[in-house]
This record gives C-alpha cells, sequence and structure tokens, in this order.
C-alpha cells in the first residue's frame, strides 16, 4: 500500500488546529506539535478528530520527516525548527493556503497594515445582509480550513490576510484582492521595510484578468510597489484626493464608485467616522459592487454597519469626559488615525511592548490634540525620552487601574480618553483585548 503524506502543524490556536482537522478528514498522516502549551478547547479538538499532538516542546524526528509543514503565522521563519526544514529542503506553507486547496468558494481577501479587521468585516456584513451564502475567516473568527473540513459550503469567503500568512502563500489566488495601505509595523519581525512591503504585495501573486485588485491609490509605498510588478487583474484604485482614474472616491461629500455601474451616496450617512474609515468604506464597498451587490442592499449596509469593538469604540461618558477604546491601535499609523479624527482636547494613552516604533509620525497631532500623556507599560522609559519635552502634562502607570485613575484626574468635562497605545500588549496584558476590556471596565466603574 502506498504510504501515506505526512502533514506536520506548528502551532496549534485557531489556524493551526483547523489545518490539522482538515487534513485529517482528507486523509493524510497528520501529528501536531506546540512549543508552548496547547488550550484546552483546541485539545478537544485534536483529540475528536483523532489527531496526534505534543506540546511545550518540539520533537525533530516527529517533525523533519514531514512531506510538508504548515505553519502558525505566529512562529518566526528563522526560529530553529522552520531552518531545519528549509535546510532539507521540506515546503513549509500558511493555513490559508492549505484550506484553499479544498475549496471553489470565491475568495475575497483584505490585507494592510491597518483597517483588515474593519473592512473585512465590514464586507461581510454587505454580503451577509444582501443573503448572501457567505464565510468569514482568515485572522478573525474561525479559521478557514476548520470551516472547510466541517463540510461548510460558502460562495465566498471574505478573509483577513496578515502579512504572515501572506508569508508562506504560494498557489493560492484572491478572486478579490483588497490592500488598505503599507505602513511600518512587525519591523522586530520582518528584516527591514522592503521585506514587510514584499510580504503584503503577495496578495496579488496568481490572480488572472478575471480577478480584481482594489487598492489605495494615495499611498505612497503602494504606488512605488506597483510599479514593479506586470499586474494583470483588474485594477480598481480608490482615493479621497482625487477622482481622475479612480473606481471609488469621496468628495463633495458623495461617496462614488464609478464602475460596473455608478454608485453613489452622502458621505454623512456611511456608519463609520474618520479618515481612515473612508478608505475601509471605499474598499469594502467596491468589492460587494464588483460582486453584484445591490444598490439599495450597499447603501444600506454602508450606512448600518455597527464597527468593531476595540477599534475607536466609545466605551461610556463619565463626569463630560468621553472614553474611547481603541486598543487595536498596536502600531504608531493607527494612532495617528485616531488622534486626527480627535474633535475635542483630548489625553493620549499610550505604551507597552514597542515593535520598533518611530514616535516622529504623531509628534505633531499630539502637541495639536493631547493636552495629557498617560504612560502604559511595563518600561515607559522610550516615552519619556520622546515625549516628555513637548511640555504637556504626563503621568507614568504600570497597571490599566492606575491608569485609568491618571486619567480621571487629568481629564475636565468636554474633553476626551483615549486609549490607542501605538504598541502590542503583551508585556502587561494576555492580548489587545484584555487590555480594551479591562479599561473599559474600569471605566465603567468610575
Ligand atoms: P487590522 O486588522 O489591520 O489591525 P483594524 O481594523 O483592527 O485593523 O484597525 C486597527 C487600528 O487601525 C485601529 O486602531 C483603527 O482605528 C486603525 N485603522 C483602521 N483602519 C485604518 C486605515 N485604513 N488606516 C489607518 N488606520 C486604520
Amino acid at each position: 500500500m502506498e504510504e501515506k503524506k505526512r502533514i506536520v502543524i506548528l502551532g496549534a490556536a485557531e489556524s493551526g488546529v483547523g489545518a490539522a482537522a482538515l487534513a485529517k478528514v482528507k486523509g493524510f498522516d497528520v501529528f501536531v506539535s506546540d512549543m508552548g502549551t496547547i488550550k484546552e478547547s483546541y485539545k478537544q479538538t485534536l483529540n475528536q478528530y483523532g489527531i496526534e499532538w505534543e506540546e511545550g516542546h518540539h520533537t525533530e524526528a516527529l517533525i523533519l520527516n514531514a512531506d510538508e509543514v504548515i505553519k502558525s503565522p505566529g512562529i518566526p521563519d528563522d526560529a530553529p525548527i522552520p531552518v531545519k526544514l528549509k535546510s532539507k529542503g521540506i515546503p513549509i506553507i500558511s493555513e490559508i493556503e492549505f484550506a484553499g486547496r479544498y475549496t471553489h468558494a470565491k475568495m475575497i481577501c483584505v490585507t494592510g497594515s491597518n483597517g483588515k479587521t474593519t473592512t473585512t468585516s465590514l464586507i461581510y456584513h454587505i454580503f451577509k445582509e444582501a443573503g448572501y451564502n457567505v464565510g468569514l475567516a482568515g485572522n478573525i473568527g474561525r479559521s478557514l480550513a476548520l470551516q472547510i473540513a466541517e463540510g461548510k459550503k460558502f460562495d465566498y469567503y471574505i478573509i483577513e490576510l496578515s502579512s504572515f500568512q501572506l508569508d508562506n502563500m504560494y498557489d493560492f489566488r484572491a478572486n478579490i484582492a483588497v490592500l488598505l495601505n503599507i505602513t511600518p509595523d512587525h519591523l522586530d519581525r520582518y528584516h527591514g521595510m522592503q521585506e514587510y512591503t514584499d510580504s503584503k504585495m503577495r496578495i496579488l501573486q496568481n490572480q488572472t484578468e478575471d480577478d480584481a485588485f482594489v487598492y489605495w491609490a494615495d499611498d505612497p509605498i503602494i504606488k512605488r510597489e506597483l510599479t514593479k510588478y506586470g499586474i494583470r487583474a483588474q485594477m480598481c484604485p480608490f482615493s479621497i484626493l482625487e477622482k481622475n482614474g479612480m473606481i471609488g472616491y469621496i468628495s463633495d461629500g458623495q461617496y462614488v464608485i464609478e464602475r460596473p455601474t455608478p454608485f453613489n451616496m452622502e458621505q454623512e450617512s456611511l456608519s463609520l467616522s474618520g479618515k481612515h474609515n473612508m478608505y475601509n468604506s471605499l474598499a469594502a464597498g467596491i468589492a460587494a459592487h464588483l460582486s453584484g451587490i445591490k444598490d439599495e442592499n450597499l447603501r444600506q449596509s454602508l450606512s448600518d454597519f455597527e464597527g468593531v469593538e476595540h477599534r475607536l469604540e466609545k466605551v461610556a461618558r463619565v463626569g463630560g469626559v468621553q472614553y474611547i477604546n481603541d486598543s487595536k491601535a498596536t502600531n504608531v499609523d493607527a494612532c495617528w488615525y485616531a488622534l486626527e479624527s480627535m474633535t475635542t482636547p483630548t489625553i493620549l494613552i499610550i505604551g507597552g511592548r514597542d515593535k520598533g516604533n518611530d514616535y516622529n509620525a504623531i509628534k505633531d497631532l499630539v502637541v495639536k490634540k493631547c493636552k495629557g500623556l498617560v504612560y502604559l507599560g511595563a518600561d515607559n522609559t522610550k516615552l519619556h525620552q520622546f515625549f516628555d519635552s513637548l511640555g504637556i502634562p504626563v503621568a507614568d502607570t504600570h497597571s490599566m487601574k492606575d491608569c485609568v485613575e491618571a486619567c480621571a484626574r487629568m481629564a475636565k468635562p468636554g474633553d476626551t480618553v483615549l486609549l490607542s497605545p501605538c504598541c502590542a500588549s503583551f508585556d502587561l496584558f494576555k492580548n489587545m483585548e484584555d487590555r480594551g476590556d479591562q479599561f473599559k471596565a474600569l471605566v465603567r466603574a468610575l
């Protein structure tokens, strides 16, 4: 009998466990290895599918005999096991690449440095409300592989793709690729900005003339990169500065999509506010319009979408002070857009695990909009060095409780307190959701 092909999965979280389940269903010899501790619920899924697994270490003998390896996006390429696999010529792919082999659904894929979750959720909302048979996957919700393993048969998947997922994608093809922006992020894992940019541009690979590429035309990096590729997909640029040559734009208070048929609505009716959300609303609307969503459905969904938790989320007004949770702002560019949309004096909560941040990008906005800065991190040294000299009152805190108390002391009626920390959360919190949840609970208890 021919031996079964062996698939090894590195990392047993949402994507890894999904990939393992799908590989098992498809009849492969499957093994899962995680350096850390596997969550109880994931162990149950692995056991339920009868999949062999290990945690707390990687047993090389059980891994280096793989025919193909599916690696979690959280494991860097230069970790010891990926390096060994590479030297042995064993292919390493991502969960989405693997899952993509087993579905004929149309794939609408969203990437960019910021705005992925918002835009992916908005596209999903539009499709769902229009009655389409649609699934949501990628960095958001349940893994694509698990949904396919469970036999879900969607006509469309809306997929959020990080640069780490794109790194291990080779044959996967996006029917509609959305590229929102490229700004510095994850420079702790990439060897410079070009390598990170190249990852993002991989969303274009394998697209044909039947596919569409939706992108933000005002982004200087995207503009420059496009000249390097012979792109075959239908080009669908959008802008808020330019109408010429754009498929979508916002101008004179009108939200416009030019093709395939003209569509417009009042900018004021868009449910998401802030400049960054104009881009997200354009990208989502274009993807939906290209997929044949009816005008009245599109208009309705763009105006009633409620937004996503931890993204410029209004928490409460306490003593005349508006508290906003933007815990998802884990890089400087996201915080820039949050500050830019502030209309009242702002106390900014900033800090956490720094990913090589250059705070010069927000310096002018901090001076213009902020009446106070509250540092929140295990180590706030870099923040003191950069911001103290601006002459804005600062407070130094190391827990969310102290932080919220410091904000309440600084704020006067009419002010806004904004948690938009520019940094990852892992120094003091489990993750960005934990940081946002703690903030919300303490604000509501004020
Ligand atoms: P991602 O999934 O790419 O991290 P999110 O939609 O979760 O993006 O938003 C992350 C952060 O970036 C939030 O703080 C949000 O306010 C900000 N943001 C959202 N869309 C954009 C955009 N198009 N450009 C810049 N910042 C954005």
